[in-house]
């Protein structure tokens, strides 16, 4: 078996003396996409958090690629290859959509993500480029965010929340562009409260329950009573 390219092994993440997370572990194979699914406060951001380096954990690691990232600053987590749609997308609403994307760019790594492969992906970002930011709806600003993160060419994405506030059809509509990212040989992390959509889009499935992991396993192999047990604590 080959290594994963991110296995994350037993963190324990704080707020202060506030326990987050406990000894939480997953893992990613590269082209592969996993959904880490709980209610409010399970601990999901603070997860994605803890791997894209906004949220340093006190114990366990994170080895990304073959590197031990746990504690890293987030712009060296970026050049090693890993992008984080924030929970909320984050633009700046003061620059236009394709300064957003640019910035996106910054850590110059090299890959197959341009301007131009964005606008292919989602091409209302082509036709709104020199708008701002807060003129998008809010799945354009979705995509928006989606593309910032593409730009730096990750080899992983973490997406935290992409459902949130927007229509079905919206949200299907996003989805369906999951497979030209990992098309690309990415692997992606989605964290989701919309579990229809994460076991429709992941192949491997965590359910976290008050900082642990309550259930993992592959997609296909969780029952809905399982699902329910894991995430409501039943
Ligand atoms: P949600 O879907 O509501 O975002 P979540 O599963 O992503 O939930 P987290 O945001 O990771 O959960 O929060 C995990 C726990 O940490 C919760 O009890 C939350 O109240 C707490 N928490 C999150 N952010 C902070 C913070 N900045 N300071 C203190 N506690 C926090």
């Amino acid at each position: 078996m080959p290594e994963p390219l991110l296995q994350v092994d037993a963190i324990d993440a704080f707020y202060g003396d506030f326990q987050a997370l406990f000894g939480v572990s997953l893992s990613v194979e590269t082209g592969q996409v996993v959904a880490v699914i709980g209610a409010n406060g399970a601990g999901k951001s603070t997860l994605l958090k803890s791997i894209a380096g906004l949220m340093p954990p006190r114990h366990g690691e994170i080895v990304f690629d073959g590197h031990n990232v746990a504690g890293a600053p987030a712009f060296d987590v970026v050049k090693r290859g890993i992008a984080l749609v924030p929970e909320g997308r984050r633009l700046f609403p003061s620059l236009s959509v394709e300064e957003n994307l640019l910035i996106g760019g910054q850590s110059k790594r090299p890959g197959p993500w341009s301007l131009q492969r964005i606008y292919a992906l989602f091409p209302v970002l082509a036709e709104r480029r020199h708008l701002p930011a807060t003129s998008l709806s809010g799945g354009q600003q979705q995509m928006c965010a989606i593309g910032r993160a593409l730009m730096s060419n990750p080899r992983l994405l973490l997406c935290d929340e992409i459902s949130l506030g927007l229509a079905p059809i919206i949200v299907r509509d996003i989805y369906a562009r999951l497979p030209d990212i990992v098309g690309e040989g990415l692997s992606v992390v989605i964290v989701e409260q919309d579990i229809v959509q994460a076991l429709r889009a992941a192949s491997q499935v965590y359910c976290l329950q008050e900082g642990r992991v309550a259930l993992e396993g592959a997609a296909k192999s969780l029952t809905r009573e399982r699902i329910s047990a894991a995430y409501f604590g039943v």
